[in-house]
């Protein structure tokens, strides 16, 4: 979950792996570090508790100097955030330095065998297992460096990125992967051969490397990558077996990587979701034909035909998303459909088989437990389809096919376009698959899709109408819990909202099936518990709704309802209302998800809260 950053190069290293941390600080921030090999050869570690702006602050009289270095910002899984147990850390001889991703699963085992050899450790952390360990391969083998580190991940079991630099050599950095991203940048000098103008650069991600290179490896399970300040890299796996890395180029644009005038990330993402949606949508619609064209449907029709029933595998958001694809995806295209959460699934035994459609749903494609579903899924014969955001990530590498929902990065921790580009892939998968199926008639089918066209213009329209929740957000710091409430699609947009206040503003918040309060919850409700109430008016579900709220109402709960324009039975009783442009139900998630997603950022902010990086959190879950 954290951020790795390296340099090998010609050019300083610190402002480079600096700028890379900060644009990496949303992966993981209680703790960050670097280390280089500076002019005079000595190999230095430095770190700081808290942001990377900490760390900044307190190398100011350090020697920062070297072409060559790694950094990290954590999220701790072993041992308190602190500055010992931040990253990088050293070998005993501090001949060694190492930043890691991820969670060495037998690193007690380890320490213990490493101490009873006279190791001593700093910290507690799994990853300072790791480096001790490579040095003692290397002293008991009498092997260099790189040997040392094959040896030692063929120890280890868990999932790690990291990145090892040796004082011995200055040349050379050393990373590898397994369970966790890593990638490589390709100076753009190595091309012209020329050693002088050759460097390397390595990101858990593509955000700190976007700026220098657009030209990537994608490092692979179990490989090991040594890059060499002469331009040549080697990768090779574990067993020591040359491997034959492919060259990407990124599709990603610097200004998306940039706040672009708002003052957080999560402001900008909301604000982005209508022209995101269009690009999600774009060559997916044929506006001519009233038409879908989905290629991981159409290229794999055989695989959906057979299907018995469909299982969508998610964590947190990507779960809510698939709460609602569910709904639309049985409506429209007839087939069963059950959501799991993926780290549940992958711990059971689901009867699964070769007649079954898995899909699996995260915007990093990295989110470690939905990706154990897949390999789960994949044991049992299963078809995989997987929709996740961030291009050549492992999702889209560990599936049969899949949709990306081109929404572009999304930094802000608390997912906003992503969820609503997940919402519209789903409906796209829905009617692709309702197109196959001919489940739809042919006039509702092109209903549907035009109604969809115009979701983009309807975002817009909706961001423009929550310009008065600014005001009345301060109204609700001082409460300590809310309640959530929708029925049919709405109701997951009730735990979507609930889950994006706890996130940011760290209030307790549930949401519920508005039916559900009387079987308990409505025993919360007295004067001060607020209670959001998402009632857009189609369907049947409306006049079920007004008389849940009425039930709330009764007992003095304040109301805030997002619902639909013109609306008024819901607005009489509410005590702050937000209406948002009138669609089909199974399309208002879509637009009743914004208001909430603005009411958290102005009540997180209200109270003081750093929305786009809140607490013990980060933004790809990537440990399980
Ligand atoms: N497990 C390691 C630690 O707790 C790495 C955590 C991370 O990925 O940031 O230090």
């Amino acid at each position: 979950m954290c951020g790795i950053v390296g340099y090998i190069g010609t050019k300083d290293a610190y402002p480079i792996l600096i700028k890379g941390l900060h644009r990496l600080e949303y992966r993981g921030y209680d703790s960050a570090g670097v280390s280089l090999i500076n002019q005079g050869g000595d190999l230095v570690v430095y770190k700081a508790k808290g942001k990377v702006s900490a760390l900044e602050q307190s190398v100011s009289d350090k020697d920062i100097s070297g072409t060559i270095g790694i950094a990290h910002t954590r999220w701790a899984t072993h041992g308190e955030p602190n500055a010992t147990n931040a990253h990088p850390h050293y070998s005993q001889s501090h001949a060694l330095s190492l930043v890691h991703n991820g969670i060495i699963e037998n690193y007690k085992t380890l320490r213990v065998e490493l101490e009873k050899n006279g190791i001593q450790f700093a910290g507690e952390t799994d990853t300072e297992v790791l480096v001790q360990l490579i040095e003692y391969m290397q002293v008991t083998h009498q092997c260099d460096t790189v040997t040392a580190v094959h040896l030692a991940l063929k120890n280890v079991v868990g999932a790690y990125a990291i990145a090892v630099l040796d004082k011995r050599n200055p040349n050379q950095l050393i990373c590898a992967r397994k369970g966790s991203p890593l990638i490589i940048g390709i100076g753009k000098g190595n091309d012209k051969a020329k050693p002088g103008e050759s460097e390397f650069f390595l990101g858990s991600d593509a955000t700190p490397i976007i700026e220098f290179t657009d030209k990537v490896i994608y490092l692979q399970d179990e490989e090991i990558a040594v890059l060499n300040r002469n331009g040549k890299h080697a990768i090779t796996n574990l067993d020591s077996i040359k491997q034959t890395p492919q060259m990407h180029v990124l599709q990603m644009n610097l200004d998306e990587l940039e706040k672009g005038g708002y003052p957080h990330f999560m402001l900008k993402e909301i604000y982005e979701q209508p022209n995101a949606i269009r690009t999600c949508m774009r060559g997916r619609i044929d506006p001519t034909n009233k038409d879908i064209i989905l290629s991981g449907i159409r290229d794999n029709k055989e695989h959906f035909m057979r299907a018995r029933r469909i299982i969508i595998c998610a964590c947190g958001t990507s779960w809510h998303s698939a709460l609602i694809g569910k709904y639309f995806i049985e409506e429209a295209a007839h087939i069963p459909v059950e959501v799991e959460y993926a780290s549940e699934f992958r711990y059971r035994n689901p009867v699964l088989d070769t007649s079954d459609v898995v899909i699996a749903i995260s915007q990093s494609g990295e989110t470690a437990d939905t990706l154990a579903a897949i390999q789960l899924a994949k044991q049992h014969g299963c078809f995989v389809y997987g929709v996740c955001n961030v291009i050549g990530s492992s999702i889209p590498r560990n599936t049969d096919s899949g949709t990306y929902i081109h929404v572009g990065p999304e930094i802000g921790v608390a997912s906003t376009k992503a969820f609503t580009g997940q919402l519209i892939t789903l409906i796209l998968f829905g009617l692709a698959l309702a197109k196959e199926k001919n489940t739809l008639d042919e006039v509702l089918f092109h209903q549907l899709v035009d109604d969809l066209m115009l979701i983009p213009e309807k975002m817009q329209q909706t961001l423009e109408k929550t310009k008065g929740i600014e005001q009345f957000a301060k109204a609700f710091t001082y409460c300590k819990n809310f309640i959530y409430l929708g029925r049919g699609y709405n109701y997951p947009v009730a735990l979507e909202g609930a889950l994006k206040l706890k996130e940011i503003s760290y209030i307790h918040a549930e949401g519920y099936p508005a039916a559900e309060m009387k079987h308990g919850p409505i025993a919360l409700i007295d004067e001060e518990m607020p209670v959001v109430v998402i009632a857009t008016k189609r369907g049947m579900l409306y006049d079920k709704i007004v008389s849940n709220i009425q039930e709330i109402k009764s007992r003095r709960g304040k109301i805030i309802s997002v619902v639909t324009e013109g609306d008024t039975a819901v607005k009489s009783m509410s005590d702050y209302c937000i209406e948002i442009p009138d669609t089909r139900d199974s399309y208002a998630p879509l637009l009743a998800v914004i208001p909430l997603q603005v009411l958290s950022y102005y009540i997180a902010i209200a109270k003081g809260r750093n929305v786009d990086q809140p607490r013990n959190l980060a933004k790809s879950v990537t440990v399980e």
